[in-house]
């Protein structure tokens, strides 16, 4: 089983360089909801994260892996935070690198450098879920961060849903004006707001590195769609538990929401249950029915799953090895 990639007794090889040539927005949108799915109807599983502080560089490491037996891709995202690259090698801090493996055989099939498609992938999720959850006259996309990860972000919700306005608060404001930039290339007009001035917003994306709310109840209005997108360790957090448990709750992964995820503190504060987290695979299948009424909040807890990465890792080989591009190495 090989999915039409490379024979089991070669390696492609993609770096990190190539990344940006190989992968469409719409390829990650179309890997990401198809493994969300796979998820949710049981057919594909993450295997528990590993992130450790590595006593070196003040780095943390770790491991993201699962199988998608729907699709016949296994593998794993390596890779963690480097917090002095930039200052000491000219380097990014995040640095990650996917490997494929024939789930037939075990032997290794791809390498495929991590960093871009990280962005893309995480900017995938929150899409998938707009696509899924908001309401279909949504009109105003707030933007709470304004670092590496939302231009990314708002990118992809300006091609994914017709957006006629953008406003954006971040914690340091001198940063705004990239999403500015992003938002004047996509022609949708930007203006920064204060967190209440929200409450314009039909549609937020958080995406930030805070370990302490930001987003409370009164900056939310009824009917508004949250993709919740920078909690990924124990310990950050974005959103006012009251808001968590408010609204209808929605994730990529379950598990992951409720311990790494914003869900955590909800659920460990006893104002939401492990059953009230639902995937978003579910809305995707049918079997659940997404958001059922116009002053409903709905929030997707987008963790970050290693299937993500592998579904993508997985549509840039096929990519690569279509157009010749990839670096094909025998075992
Ligand atoms: P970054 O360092 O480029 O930007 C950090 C952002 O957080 C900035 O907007 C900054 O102003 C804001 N911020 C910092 N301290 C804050 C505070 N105390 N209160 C409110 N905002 C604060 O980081 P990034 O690469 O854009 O990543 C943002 C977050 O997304 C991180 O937490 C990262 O781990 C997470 N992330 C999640 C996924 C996923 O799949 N869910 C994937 C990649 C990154």
């Amino acid at each position: 089983m090989d999915g039409g990639m490379t024979p089991a007794h070669e390696l492609a090889i993609i770096p990190e360089g190539m990344v940006a040539d190989l992968l469409t927005r719409q390829a990650a949108f179309d890997a990401v909801e198809r493994v969300f799915a796979a998820m949710a109807a049981g057919a594909a599983v993450n295997f528990p994260v590993v992130r450790e502080a590595l006593g070196h560089e003040d780095a943390l490491y770790g491991f993201k892996g699962g199988f998608d037996a729907a699709g016949g891709v296994l593998g794993l995202k390596a890779g963690g935070y480097w917090p002095h690259n930039l200052e000491r090698r000219g380097l990014i801090n995040h640095q990650s690198s996917v490997f494929l493996f024939d789930p037939d055989s075990g032997r290794v099939k791809a390498m495929v450098g991590g960093n871009l498609l990280t962005a893309l992938r995480t900017a995938a999720a929150s899409s998938v879920s707009i696509k899924q959850l908001a309401r279909a006259d949504a009109r105003v996309l707030g933007m709470v961060g304004a670092g590496h990860q939302a231009k990314f972000q708002l990118r992809a919700a300006l091609e994914t849903h017709r957006f006629d306005k953008v406003i954006g608060w971040n914690y340091h404001p001198e940063m705004l004006p990239g999403l500015g930039a992003v938002a004047a290339d996509m022609g949708v007009p930007f203006a920064a707001v204060d967190l209440p001035g929200l409450v314009e917003a039909d549609v937020i994306i958080t995406i930030t590195s805070s370990f302490a709310p930001s987003l409370m109840t009164a900056h939310v209005a009824p009917g508004t769609h949250i993709a919740a997108m920078g909690t990924d360790t124990r310990g950050k957090q974005e959103l006012e538990t009251a808001l968590m448990a408010q609204a209808t709750v929605f994730t990529d992964e379950v598990a992951q929401s409720i311990s790494i995820g914003e869900a955590q503190h909800a659920v460990s504060a006893g104002l939401i249950a492990t059953d009230d987290v639902t995937p978003v695979g579910a809305v995707i299948n049918g079997t659940h029915p997404g958001r059922v009424s116009d002053d409903q909040v709905t929030i997707f807890d987008g963790t970050g799953v290693g299937l993500q990465d592998l579904a993508v890792a997985d549509a840039i080989v096929q990519a690569a090895v279509a157009q010749g591009m990839a670096i094909i190495v025998p075992l």
